[in-house]
């Protein structure tokens, strides 16, 4: 049994430290797989080294609307030839573009916007999927995924209702299940992943943030992510083999492996 962390930022500087011992403990707990998104110019060459030295490592590019004051026009051009270098070089670990997004609660929504539709669309022509961010935005982003997105991708930290989430589905989308459904107060969410289909969802930590329930403050990490399984498989009422199986495999579809 296999389990894939499909968002971690295991290349951020709250790993430095102990990112080996980090690796070991997810492995000890059965998660072997995982996604660490790009979210400035510059994660590129972090990226590449992570994943030279952790094969279990892959990583996507994109310009995070977290950093948006980090980011340029320009950059898009550079992104580009990044991303088709990579393909070039049929680098086996890069997988995706992401993360990208909109974010309502950061700057200049409206050069967010301009970022991301350029992005989708060096997605779409290159059938990469997207690990999409959002944040109070999701109906916005998906009009923007669906004037030019790719076939596919992931709504990275799925916190919506029911309509919304199926209304991703309907659009070819994952959703990535994270931290929130541990917590018995994410009623919203809670409710709508209890009836929304399986086989359209991914596991998730966002690592180093979104701690799961019980350790709030604390440094997130991927051998966390066995709580947050554990609470998709009593919302869906299901073993939790059968959730490791389908998620899995949800994950190596949605990123093509
Ligand atoms: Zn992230």
């Amino acid at each position: 049994m296999a389990l894939f962390d499909t968002h971690c930022h295991l290349d951020f500087d709250a790993f430095d430290k102990d990112r080996a011992e980090v690796l070991d403990r997810a492995q000890a707990t059965g998660i072997n797989y995982f996604m660490v998104p790009g979210v400035t110019i510059d994660s590129c060459s972090r990226l590449l080294a992570l994943s030279e030295e952790h094969s279990s490592c892959y990583f996507g590019l994109g310009l995070h609307p977290y950093f948006i004051e980090k980011h340029q026009f320009s950059y898009i051009q550079q992104l580009e030839q990044q991303v088709d270098q990579l393909l070039q070089q049929n680098n086996c670990c890069f997988k995706s573009i992401g993360e990208i997004g909109l974010d309502a609660t950061c700057a200049d929504l409206e050069f967010q916007q301009q970022l991301l539709r350029e992005q989708l669309q060096i997605a779409k022509q290159r059938h990469l999927p997207v690990i999409l961010h959002h944040r109070k935005t999701l109906d916005k982003t998906l009009k923007l995924v669906r004037e030019s997105g790719p076939e596919t991708g992931v709504v990275h930290a799925f916190s919506g209702s029911y309509e919304q989430g199926k209304a991703w589905i309907d659009e070819g989308y994952f959703l990535g299940i994270g931290g929130t459904i541990t917590y018995q107060r994410a009623e919203k969410t809670r409710d709508a992943i209890a009836r929304l289909p399986l086989e359209s969802m991914v596991l998730e930590t966002d690592c180093p943030d979104m701690p799961v329930v019980g350790h709030q403050g604390e440094r997130n990490e991927p051998a966390r992510m066995l709580t947050t399984l554990e609470s998709l498989a009593q919302l869906k009422k299901i073993s939790k083999e059968v959730v490791t199986e389908k998620c899995f495999k949800n994950s190596q579809r949605l990123f093509n492996l």
